[in-house]
């Protein structure tokens, strides 16, 4: 899981970006963001720069076992992982590479041994830094997020009940670990470094339950949001099979009932009125419609597999191979691939054909709700 704005409390956020936008490093994004877009969706020529986002899925290694997730099977499938070495040499390599944010996710970030020395590394050059955690070994480990200097701790939360938000994740007692991790947190930290942030993933088992569960983690974390299910991700963790899809989205029939759910929170939660949380019922239902959006992925980030395997998107099997590997390129090498070009060539002229609603690029369903984006001719490529 990984990036839109859902957040509930006084802050403004960047939409599906786990931080607040008015305490990041906002020229050297604009820099990077604008550098980028000129190089490679204009022109499709060599970046300058890295990036803008990374998601690092740093591990397939999981302590919990959650319905909707597969995870620890692609640990058997693939094994391997970058050395120690090689992960803080690419930490280097994505500092000078100018990027913004790097989420880390798996598996379980905590279970990576190397997680801390290279989010170090990472907060040398600046870089945004937001981890996404199941929450059990929290608290056991609330002393280093807060002396590595993560700027986000995001923890899954299905539901605010124990019970079955446990049974959700297959793992007894998870619920109250990661609640006594989040007050931990909360006491020891300094001022709202890192903030707090939910993510309840909104199902066919949840959204019946979503605005009891908004209101009361609004009163325990900084910022609440919230990401449908979504699945067919190519070596992602959230391939799920079609018995356990069925149970997790909902059925053509429930959608008035959804369109008025996500309503009704829109309306209490203002901060919740933007277009990705306003689709959610459409990607369901009609995804269709949403294949007018652009996709910038190709243009904006790169997700780093645990064996070093990079793609920009797991979500579409054309594009979920690998583009690149950083056991044998570089991050630039990788970026300006080949492979990566033939990607942005379809990708810019609209011929993906696609679309995708998870969190992490969400910022396709931000981009477009931007009128400006949309009316400059430049940006309306068609094949
Ligand atoms: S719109 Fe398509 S190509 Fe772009 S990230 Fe989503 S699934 Fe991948």
């Amino acid at each position: 899981m990984l990036i839109y704005n859902m957040s509930i409390k006084d802050k403004k956020i960047f939409p599906s970006l786990p931080f607040s936008i008015r305490n990041s490093k906002l020229l050297k994004a604009v820099i990077t963001f604008s550098s980028n877009i000129i190089r490679t969706k204009l022109f499709n020529t060599n970046a300058k720069r890295g990036p803008l986002f990374i998601s690092w899925l740093c591990t397939y290694q999981c302590n919990a076992r959650c319905k909707f997730c597969s995870t620890h099977e692609m640990n058997k499938q693939f094994p391997e992982s970058l050395s120690r070495e090689r992960a803080l040499e690419i930490a280097h390599e994505i500092g000078r590479a100018k990027t913004w944010v790097v989420g880390f996710t798996g598996g379980e970030v905590l279970l990576w041994p190397h997680l801390f020395e290279v989010i170090k590394v990472l907060k040398k050059y600046g870089v945004r830094v937001y981890i996404i955690t199941n929450g059990l070994s929290l608290k056991n480990n609330v002393d280093s997020i807060i002396k590595s200097g993560i700027d986000t701790v995001v923890v899954s939360i299905d539901s605010i009940d124990s019970q079955e938000h446990d049974q959700n994740r297959g793992k007894e007692g998870i619920y109250s670990s990661l609640m006594e991790g989040i007050e931990q947190l909360k006491n020891k930290r300094k001022g709202e470094k890192p903030t707090i942030k939910s993510t309840t993933v909104i199902s066919r088992k949840t959204y019946s339950g979503i605005e009891k569960t908004v209101d009361r983690l609004s009163g325990i974390v900084d910022v609440v949001s919230i990401q449908p299910v979504v699945t067919d991700y190519a070596n992602g963790p959230h391939n799920i099979s079609e018995e356990e899809r069925s149970s997790f989205f909902p059925e053509k029939s429930e959608e008035p009932l959804i369109i008025e759910t996500l309503r009704r929170l829109a309306k209490k939660y203002p901060s919740f009125n933007n277009f990705y949380f306003r689709n959610i019922a459409t990607y369901w239902f009609s995804p269709e419609k949403l294949l007018k959006l652009k996709c910038w992925s190709p243009f904006l980030r790169l997700l780093i597999m645990p064996q070093g395997e990079v793609s920009h998107c797991p979500a579409n099997s054309k594009y979920s191979k690998k583009v690149g590997d950083l056991k044998i390129n570089n991050l630039m090498e990788v970026w300006n691939s080949s492979e990566m070009k033939r990607h942005r060539e379809e990708i810019r002229k609209h011929q993906n054909g696609c679309i995708c609603w998870s969190q992490d690029a969400s910022f396709n369903a931000f981009l477009y709700s931007l009128p400006f984006i949309n009316k400059l001719p430049i940006f309306k490529k068609r094949s």
